[in-house]
């Protein structure tokens, strides 16, 4: 039987599959590879190039195909454009979610592991972030999370782990796939443009925030960890654990200048800022605790420190400065 993983063919979605095949799992993916890369996947794995919200691909995908579960990466995610274009999110991420529900159902596919984000959370009202906190999304990106969260909820017989990603970050330690995004908006990529010779500087959205630099906080987990939290959720649904809701993070916070000071140390050269102004709708501080996944689901990440985790996306993009050859 195969794991169908939607979006398997972006970053995170790829370090799940490559890992999933670790493990001996059959992965399929369906990726309609508008910002996923053919590249970032093994020749030995399917890929039906294909959109979600198209019911006949699925339906194709689950009779060609034995599917136990799903894991579900098939989204738009770029806080700010989902804010200039929220019905691309609601179109996109909530109507997807619908037709995969539905196709799930007429199949009778129970079990899903969802790819949710830390933005459902939205201004926190404490730090470290529980699962068990207000969800009060402060962005359209964040809102669809939510509510397809809440639509899987709904589905009777259906089993779900829905895990709440804080910042993505790094690659794998081999440099054989890595984050690679037509529009990067993501500060640790960024960053590694100065060096790379592709950007004059790196700006600082902000140095006026509440922290004791005055630059964000946020919490950084490396995409690997992320990676096995997702088999070890589908491990969980397969020795029938109940549906629930889970943080992922390293539990600990980095500053935006605390990052570049990092990312100097691990490339050897000073890395040029400007103070900018604030980026509308970012919160001073985003940590996660992950206790319940750690008690739960027996997660331990291993990339605990940040410049581990910025040498491996430093690997990857000196590497690969212009990202997968098929952009
Ligand atoms: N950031 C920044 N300059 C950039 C990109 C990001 O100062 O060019 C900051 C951003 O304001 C936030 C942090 O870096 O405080 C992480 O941003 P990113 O977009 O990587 O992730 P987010 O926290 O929005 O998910």
């Amino acid at each position: 039987m195969a794991i169908l993983v939607c979006g398997g063919a972006g970053y995170i979605g790829s370090h799940t599959v490559y890992k999933l095949l670790k493990c001996n799992e059959e992965a399929v993916v369906i990726d309609n590879l508008q910002t996923g890369h053919r590249a970032a996947l093994k020749s030995s794995v399917r890929l039906y190039e294909d959109d979600i919200r198209n019911a006949a691909a699925l339906e194709k995908i689950f009779t060609e195909n034995e599917i136990e579960a799903v894991i579900h990466f098939a989204a738009n995610s770029i806080v700010g454009e989902s804010v200039q274009k929220p019905l691309k999110y609601f179109n996109n991420n909530v109507y997807g979610m619908q037709v995969l529900l539905e196709t799930m159902e007429k199949f009778g596919v129970d079990k899903i592991v969802f790819s949710s984000s830390a933005a459902t959370y939205g201004e926190p009202k404490k730090i470290p972030i529980e699962e068990t906190d207000t969800t009060a999304p402060t962005n359209p990106y964040g809102e669809s999370k939510l509510i397809m969260e809440r639509m899987i909820k709904w589905i009777p017989n259906l089993r779900y782990v829905s895990l709440r990603y804080f910042n993505a970050a790094g690659a794998i330690e081999s440099g054989e796939i890595g984050e690679s995004h037509k529009i990067e908006t993501h500060l640790i990529p960024l960053i590694l443009q100065v060096p790379l010779g592709k950007r004059d500087h790196i700006t600082i959205f902000g140095d006026d925030y509440p922290t004791p630099d005055g630059t964000c906080i946020r919490d950084y987990i490396h995409v690997l960890d992320l990676a096995d939290a997702h088999i070890l959720a589908l491990n969980y649904l397969r020795n029938g654990g109940k549906s629930d809701i889970f943080n992922l993070g390293n539990g600990t916070g980095f500053s935006v200048k605390e990052i570049i000071t990092a990312a100097e140390k691990v490339v050897g050269k000073k890395i040029k800022t400007e103070i900018g102004t604030r980026r509308a709708g970012d919160p001073a501080q985003l940590i996660a605790s992950s206790d319940k996944a750690k008690k739960i689901l027996k997660w331990t990440p291993q990339f605990s420190d940040v410049e581990k985790i910025i040498a491996t996306a430093w690997n990857w993009h000196k590497n690969n400065p212009e990202g997968y050859k098929d952009e």
